[in-house]
């Protein structure tokens, strides 16, 4: 979003007239965002065979995903409903990597079925895995390389303690399994959390499973997840993909000369593909000054973006009516009828009852989040692609509320008699 003389636009629209013709609040991405960060990811490496996987939870409209497939990016799901969404996006099955977490083995016999790249995170799994299917399901292996880093303990999954993945530690039960039932093991994988400020966690990490490779003779990618860490702020230590990919790039290569054959390089970024892309735009109902603080209330809440309530996250504000308007300290509340606090003593140019704000980097972790709390209902989705916006997703009515809900016709008596 930049702002052109006193207006914000994207990609040359101007961001008041989207409020205008699709109402607030809504999400609005910006599609060019998204494949500017697709290139700098694929620019950033050299002389390796990269994919990029789309971790499609971060933002899971069927559009987005269509977006991604035409920029020749594949998927990652985390359920078997993801991967449908992929699917229905025109992703093939083998382009779709399923890494649960803990799901019933009935989810994966569907995802086996549907012709997903299984990835498995526990012993048991694989197990159940090798009992099931013998060798005739290619897999991946999700380890846990035990490294404590990134941010929010919320959103660190690689430490000793964290429930993702199968512990290093094991790699003898691991092989064991896998020998036992002749498996065929695809991939390595490592997630290690969101986050991470250098290469130095992805290097210690690719360590681990170039180690780990050694057991595995027909290794075809090693995935190393995500967890690139985004700007929310002026000034916010980044990952640098720049650095990292060529610390990476040579690493791999070396691997591959020493395992005797190239292997395809995995990412799986999620916040660093869509997080800049995303607007909230919301409205202000209420300016109220109390003797302390002066409180905006908006028409949103953490029922629509529960990153700040949630992680303690960081979402600058614009005030796209009024952008050159005096500055004040206000801070931003939801409508939710719960302590909802976008913002506390957050300097923003004066703000009048009537005005469009709009959360940036709202793209990642927004509305794949959002819930009906307070029986509220969801933003509509707004792509700008192409220099033109697009609705992608209709804003929720009250049928939408009440869709699945069941009358039962014997609560619908007259008041029962009290006994006294
Ligand atoms: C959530 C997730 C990602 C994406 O993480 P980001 O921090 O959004 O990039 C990647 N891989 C797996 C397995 C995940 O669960």
């Amino acid at each position: 979003m930049q702002l052109k003389d006193r207006n914000y636009q994207i990609q040359g629209v101007d961001v008041l007239a989207i409020a205008e013709e699709f109402g607030l609040p809504a999400y609005v991405y910006d599609a060019d965002k998204i494949i500017e960060k697709i290139g700098l990811l694929r620019s950033s490496f050299t002389g390796v065979n990269l994919k990029i996987k789309y971790a499609a939870k971060a933002l899971t409209n069927v559009s987005i995903l269509k977006l991604m497939r035409q920029q020749g990016v594949e998927m990652d799901s985390v359920s078997v409903n993801e991967a449908r969404m992929g699917m229905l996006a025109g992703f093939e099955p083998g382009q779709i990597m399923f890494t649960p977490s803990g799901v019933a083995f009935d989810e994966i016999r569907e995802a086996v079925d549907l012709g997903l790249q299984l990835n498995v995170d526990s012993l048991p799994l694989l197990e159940w895995v090798g009992q099931t299917y013998g060798g005739a399901v290619p897999i991946s292996i999700r380890i846990n390389p035990h490294i404590a880093e990134g941010g929010n303990i919320k959103i660190s999954t690689g430490h000793a303690d964290s429930k993702f993945g199968i512990s290093i530690l094991q790699r003898p039960e691991i092989r064991a399994v896998v020998e036992k039932y002749h498996m065929s093991v695809a991939g390595l994988h490592i997630h290690t959390g969101s986050d991470f400020k250098n290469a130095n966690a992805f290097l210690r990490g690719a360590e681990v499973l170039f180690e780990l490779a050694s057991d595995y003779p027909d290794l075809k990618f090693i995935d190393f997840g995500s967890g690139f860490k985004v700007a929310y702020k002026a000034g916010d230590h980044i990952t640098d993909i720049v650095d990292l990919g060529r610390k990476v790039s040579e690493t791999f290569q070396a691997f591959c000369q020493q395992y005797g054959r190239e292997l395809e390089l995995w990412f799986e970024p999620g916040k660093f593909l869509v997080s800049e892309c995303g607007h909230l735009l919301v409205r202000t109902n209420i300016v109220k000054e109390n003797p302390t603080r002066t409180f905006v209330a908006i028409d949103s809440g953490l029922n629509h973006l529960i990153r700040p309530m949630m992680y303690d996250a960081y979402h600058d504000i614009k005030n796209v009516s009024n952008p050159l308007g005096n500055e004040k300290t206000y801070t931003v509340v939801g409508y939710i009828c719960e302590t909802d606090t976008f913002a506390t003593d957050r300097p923003l140019p004066d703000v009048r009852p009537g005005d469009v704000l709009s959360f940036e980097n709202a793209g990642a972790y927004g509305f794949s989040m959002s819930s009906n709390y307070n029986a509220r209902l969801r933003p509509a989705e707004v792509l700008v692609y192409d220099g033109n916006p697009y609705l992608i997703r209709q804003r929720e009515t009250f049928e939408d509320l009440m869709r699945g809900q069941v009358d039962v016709p014997i609560l619908n008596s007259e008041i029962i008699e009290q006994q006294v």
